[in-house]
């Protein structure tokens, strides 16, 4: 999935992280992709193409300040 994404933005990924969670936010944007695990607060870096790959779907843009 090529989805436009941004910092803040709360995605689902096709397999959930193995603290239980799919749900990730996105802490970084550029050729790589940081994400940010919302169950453990886990920090992990892709490349945008392996990103695209297992991104599922962008669930909503949060609101700013969000740590
Ligand atoms: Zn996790």
């Amino acid at each position: 999935m090529n989805a436009i994404i941004n910092p803040g933005d709360r995605v689902q990924m096709r397999k959930p992280h193995p603290c239980g969670s799919d749900e990730w936010i996105i802490y970084r944007v550029g050729a790589d992709i940081g994400i940010r695990c919302v169950g453990c607060n886990r920090r992990v870096m892709l490349p945008r193409s392996e990103f695209n790959k297992r991104l599922k779907k962008v669930l909503s843009r949060e609101e700013a300040g969000e740590e």
